[in-house]
C-alpha cells in the first residue's frame, strides 16, 4: 500500500469523514507511532500504528457487500434483544462490515454493507441523492390526488419529502390492497411507510428492489455478493 495522508487513512478506516478527521488531528487526538500529530500532511500506511484517543485503528481489506435482506432481521451488527442481525447472514466475511443506512426489521430487499467508512458516509450524505426503489403492498387504493401528493412532496414530521416517482402496479379489489412501486432519493427513518400513511394507506409489506443502479438480480433472500470494482467506482 502506498502511503496516504493521515486524514484519508482515518476516513478509510471509518473513524470519521476526512474533514472531521482533520479536526481530530488538529485537536491532538491522534498519535502515529506513539507520537501525537497535530500538523496536516503526515502520510502513513498499514505498517504505522495509528491511534485515536488511545484506540489503535484496525485497518483491513475493504469489503463492499450487496445483501438481499430478509424480513425479520435487524439492520445492525448487534442487537440488545439478541435478535438476528444482518451480519449473522454473512458466512465467509471476516472484515467488520456494517450496513449503509437501514431497512426496517420487517422490510426486505437490497442493503449494502461495508467496512469503508468514507464510502458509507458518502452514500448516506443527503447531498448524494441515490435513487432507491421500493415495492409496497398497501391497504386500500391510491386516489389520483394522493399519487400527486406523494410525487410532489408530502409533509411528514419535521420535513417535506422531495419529489418521488409513484406507479400503481396492481390492485386487489377483494383484498382491498394495492401494489405500488415508489422511488425516493432520501432515506429518513420509516420514510416510505410514513409517506403512505400520510395519504391514509398503511403499508403491509415493503421491499427495496433497487439502490441507484444496483438491483437484486441473481440473489435470493438471505444471500449476498461482493460488489465489483466497477460498481464501487461508479458509486463513489
Ligand atoms: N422506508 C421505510 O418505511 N422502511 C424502510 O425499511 C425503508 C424505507
Amino acid at each position: 500500500m502506498e502511503k496516504v495522508r493521515l486524514q484519508k487513512f482515518m476516513a478509510d478506516a471509518g473513524v470519521a469523514s476526512r474533514r472531521k478527521s482533520e479536526e481530530l488531528i488538529a485537536k491532538g487526538h491522534v498519535k502515529v507511532n506513539n507520537k501525537t500529530v497535530t500538523e496536516m500532511g503526515v502520510k502513513v500506511d498499514h505498517s504505522d500504528r495509528v491511534e485515536v484517543d488511545g484506540m489503535p485503528l484496525q485497518t483491513e481489506k475493504k469489503r463492499y457487500i450487496l445483501l438481499y435482506k430478509p424480513r425479520g432481521v435487524i439492520s445492525a451488527v448487534k442487537d440488545d434483544k439478541d435478535r438476528k442481525v444482518v451480519t449473522d447472514l454473512l458466512e465467509d466475511v471476516d472484515e467488520r462490515v456494517y450496513p449503509i443506512g437501514r431497512l426496517d426489521y420487517d422490510t426486505s430487499g437490497l442493503l449494502l454493507l461495508t467496512n469503508d467508512g468514507e464510502f458509507a458516509n458518502h452514500l448516506m450524505h443527503p447531498r448524494y441523492h441515490v435513487e432507491k426503489t421500493y415495492v409496497a403492498k398497501i391497504e386500500g387504493f391510491l386516489a389520483t390526488e394522493d399519487i400527486k401528493k406523494l410525487e410532489n412532496g408530502i409533509k411528514l414530521k419535521g420535513f417535506t419529502t422531495a419529489k418521488a416517482k409513484v406507479k400503481v402496479m396492481s390492485k386487489e379489489k377483494k383484498k382491498n390492497t394495492s401494489i405500488v412501486r415508489i422511488t425516493i432519493h432520501e432515506g429518513h427513518n420509516h420514510q416510505v411507510k410514513n409517506m403512505f400513511e400520510a395519504v391514509g394507506n398503511k403499508v403491509e409489506k415493503l421491499s427495496r428492489e433497487r439502490y441507484g443502479f444496483l438491483t437484486l438480480d441473481g440473489l435470493v433472500s438471505g444471500k449476498y455478493r461482493d460488489l465489483t470494482r466497477q460498481e464501487v467506482a461508479e458509486l463513489k
